[in-house]
């Protein structure tokens, strides 16, 4: 995470989420009931080995909706359609609750009846990251501009980033902001298609540009990747991951019938050559078979000399007669900056560094745990472990 992060991570909380990422996993089973398939260990980009897992349903409802059976069992009501539109601080500067607006109706600001509610114990932030609001993150990234899609859901919007700045709540690295490098061009929003192109090409097959040559270590960390596919762009080229049949073994045991739902979807194509891949992809047919012949001897010897990548023991030299390519571009996707807060998940202020009272936040919206870049699966980590924090503190009224 520290590499990965460039070390602008704080260190502090890297190694609390690292140290405790075995009792926040086991915690999930045993008090949530979440199910995993833990069969199915994964590499994602920046990792130096396969170790991640992820859920029965392979998605994050996966832990979210046992979250809320959970809240639900010990009586907390959750209230949707509340839209948080101010953080009142007292003259003292002690956070007293929010001015909320209840009946929301998303997008439509204004919408709903303006009621306040008074914390009691204190207000926990988790308003998550700004991905999808391009005003705000062309503030902070001129070149995250609307033409960009965003893998998160529409109400991924900066106000509370705002509003949490005109309170004097400290934040910082706002302007690192995470592009995807594998999401399919013809999906909207985060799609299937990238399960292909990080967990079948990334892992076990290769990307190469329309050049017809590798651009990037397929197992780089986010950042590497995505901006590698923008330099390919600039060129005039596409991105094109591509596996064989005998190299998706562990994909298709891992995510079932997903091969087919890709094809059927046209997110991706089967094809009988590697040559009928350059014809259909333009890609000059020699220079692509140097580039596979190239990577297969780097499979065989274990030991990639161009980019370093790890070869993963399962991977076998890219033959035969059932091949399958897609095309990636980037999607704007996690933002790694934000409110700064103390080993206690309490909110700094800006002008004195101090907590400022009755203020906990957790998640995407606060910042030290990832740094520059952040690594895939450490998200989830990051809001369990701080999460569970900042409701402990906030219980305790720190
Ligand atoms: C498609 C996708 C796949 C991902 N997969 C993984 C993965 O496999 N592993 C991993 O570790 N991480 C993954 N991540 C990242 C991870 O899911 C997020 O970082 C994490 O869910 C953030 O949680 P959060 O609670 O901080 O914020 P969020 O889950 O974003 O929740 C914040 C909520 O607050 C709401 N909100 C914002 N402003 C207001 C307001 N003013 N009033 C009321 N509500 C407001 C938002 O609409 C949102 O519903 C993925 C992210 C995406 C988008």
């Amino acid at each position: 995470m520290l590499v990965a992060g460039l070390y602008m991570n704080n260190p502090e909380k890297v190694k609390l989420v690292a140290d405790s990422a075995l009792s926040n996993y086991e915690w999930t089973v045993k008090e949530l009931g979440v199910e995993y398939n833990p069969d199915a260990i994964g590499q994602e980009g920046g990792h130096s080995v396969p170790r991640y897992v992820f859920t029965k349903n392979g998605s994050g409802s996966g832990i979210v909706s046992k979250e809320l059976e959970k809240v639900a069992k010990l009586g907390v009501k959750v209230e949707t359609r509340t839209y948080v539109e101010h953080v009142i601080r007292d003259e003292k500067g002690a956070v007293l609750g929010l001015q909320i607006r209840k009946g929301y109706r998303f997008p439509k600001a204004g919408s709903g009846r303006v009621q306040f509610i008074r914390a009691k114990k204190g207000v926990v932030l988790c308003y998550g990251g700004f991905s999808r609001d391009v005003a705000y993150r062309t503030m902070q990234d001129p070149k995250l501009a609307a033409n960009l899609d965003s893998t998160n859901q529409p109400g991924a919007t900066a106000e509370l980033w705002r509003e949490t700045s005109r309170i004097g709540c400290a934040q910082v690295q706002n302007d690192w902001i995470q592009c995807t490098p594998w999401n399919n061009p013809k999906e909207k929003g985060m799609g299937i298609g990238w399960t292909f192109s990080q967990s079948g090409a990334a892992e076990y097959g290769l990307w190469v540009s329309t050049s017809g040559k590798r651009f990037v270590n397929e197992l780089a960390n986010r950042k590497v990747r995505a901006d590698a596919i923008m330099v390919e762009h600039t060129n005039g080229f596409k991105a094109v991951a591509i596996c064989t049949a005998a190299n998706l073994k562990a994909f298709k045991e891992a995510r079932p019938g997903m091969l087919e739902k890709l094809l059927e979807g046209g997110m991706m194509k089967q094809y009988k050559s590697l040559k009928d891949i350059a014809a259909d992809w333009k890609i000059p047919a020699d220079q692509l078979a140097k580039t596979v012949d190239e990577f297969n001897k780097a499979v065989k010897a274990k030991n990639d000399p161009l980019f370093g990548r790890y070869i993963n023991n399962e991977q076998v030299p890219l033959e035969g007669d059932a091949w399958y390519a897609c095309e990636m571009s980037p999607k704007v996707h996690h933002c790694m900056g934000g409110l700064v807060t103390d080993m206690q998940c309490r909110v700094l202020d800006v002008v004195d560094n101090k907590p400022v009272k009755g203020l906990y936040a957790a998640g995407e919206s606060t910042s030290g745990v990832h740094g520059a870049v952040r690594l895939g699966s450490c998200a989830i980590l990051d809001c369990l472990v701080n999460g569970r924090i900042a409701g402990q503190s906030a219980a305790k009224a720190l």
